[in-house]
């Protein structure tokens, strides 16, 4: 599809900001062009020139990781840059609209609301699974972009590939598959799909896999078309040097990330087989994710007793098709056991 068609016209003849930096950054130079500090920084370390714009070392580096171009990738302050500058680009305010599938994240809506564009939800079925038939009665030419998360959050399932692609088979809007737990799943990642459809987005992040949501890096993997427009209208230095540091740091520990996905995978089998011998547990949700939804009798009776004893977990209750449900992120396993503990106390 002609991606260009569904811009707003706004962004496609805005004209970028250029930074001295990304005009030129050979730092074998005398660089007197972009007002920094010459002498140094307050603090030890060279902190005191801008970061690169486009982050090209990073971003080679997840290219092979990824085994994709480097020009197919925007990185940015979290996935949730990517989710707000993707809204910019293609949604007029006032006028275009987003489709989402409920239960699912928080941020497409609130992303959309904050940039005056109509979220039109569909919610899923009872299986949490995508109603081809609600989204034909409830699309038409203004729905820009889909947002479809899988492995759903809060749900934790994974969505049925051939719903994703009659989706995409439309080649009339952007859709965007957000995999930030993807690693969890043990399946493959829909990126193998970027050549067949220059309309499709997947979002993935530092943020839960790789344990770095501290340092806030979200990648958005898209033909270069789309990767371009992002660049175009992000912030110029929107990837800070420590982050940037620190994320080449983590992918030359890639086969550490490998350990922590194996020890949360075998933590969530743990507590799923702790939680199922629960009279007050109704239903145990099978998940793709480092969490798990779980419908109680008495889920807000768990919730504040689980609070009152110091343990966190998310209600989500009031979502669409979770009544009585908790989210529970998976934990270490003296934690976990913590909070079977507590609900053991519950149930004398
Ligand atoms: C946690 C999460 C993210 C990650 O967001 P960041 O801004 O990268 O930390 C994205 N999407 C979903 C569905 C999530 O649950």
């Amino acid at each position: 599809m002609d991606i260009y068609k569904i811009v707003r016209k706004t962004i496609r003849e805005l004209q970028p900001y250029s930074s001295a930096r990304s005009e030129y950054s050979d730092s074998g130079s005398i660089l007197l062009d972009a007002n920094e500090n010459s002498f140094g920084s307050v603090i030890e370390g060279e902190y005191h020139r801008y970061p690169d714009p486009m982050q090209k070392k990073l971003k080679e580096q997840i290219a092979q990781l990824k085994n994709i171009s480097a020009d197919c990738i925007f990185l940015g302050n979290g996935s949730d840059e990517a989710i707000d500058l993707l809204i910019r680009v293609f949604c007029e305010p006032g006028r275009d609209k987003v489709m989402i599938f409920p239960p699912t994240y928080g941020m497409y809506q609130v992303c959309a609301g904050i940039n005056n564009v109509t979220v039109i939800p569909v919610n899923l079925k009872k299986n949490f699974q995508i109603s081809s038939e609600q989204v034909k009665k409830s699309i038409d030419s203004s729905t820009k972009i889909i947002f479809i998360c899988s492995p759903n959050n809060p749900t934790g399932n994974l969505l049925a590939v051939e719903d994703i692609q009659t989706l995409l088979s439309d080649r009339q809007r952007i859709i965007v598959v957000d995999e930030a737990y993807i690693d969890f799943a043990e399946t493959r990642s829909l990126l193998e799909l970027l050549p067949d459809y220059n309309n499709l987005v997947i979002l993935q992040t530092f943020s839960k896999s790789w344990g770095l949501a501290g340092i806030r890096l979200g990648m958005a993997l898209a033909d270069q078309d789309i990767i371009g427009l992002m660049n175009k209208i992000k912030y110029p230095y929107n990837i800070n040097l420590l982050t940037q540091e620190k994320a080449l740091q983590a992918l030359q520990n890639y086969h550490h990330q490998k350990i922590l996905v194996k020890k949360i995978l075998k933590q969530r089998e743990w507590l799923v087989s702790a939680l199922s011998k629960f009279e007050i547990v109704e239903h145990i949700f099978p998940s793709r994710a480092n969490f798990i939804l779980v419908r109680f009798k008495d889920a807000r009776l768990v919730f504040r007793h689980l609070w009152e004893n110091g343990v966190v977990v998310r209600d989500r209750s009031h979502a669409i098709h979770c009544e009585n449900c908790l989210r529970i992120t998976v934990g270490k396993p003296g934690e976990n056991m913590n909070l079977i503990n507590l609900l053991h106390k519950l149930h004398r």
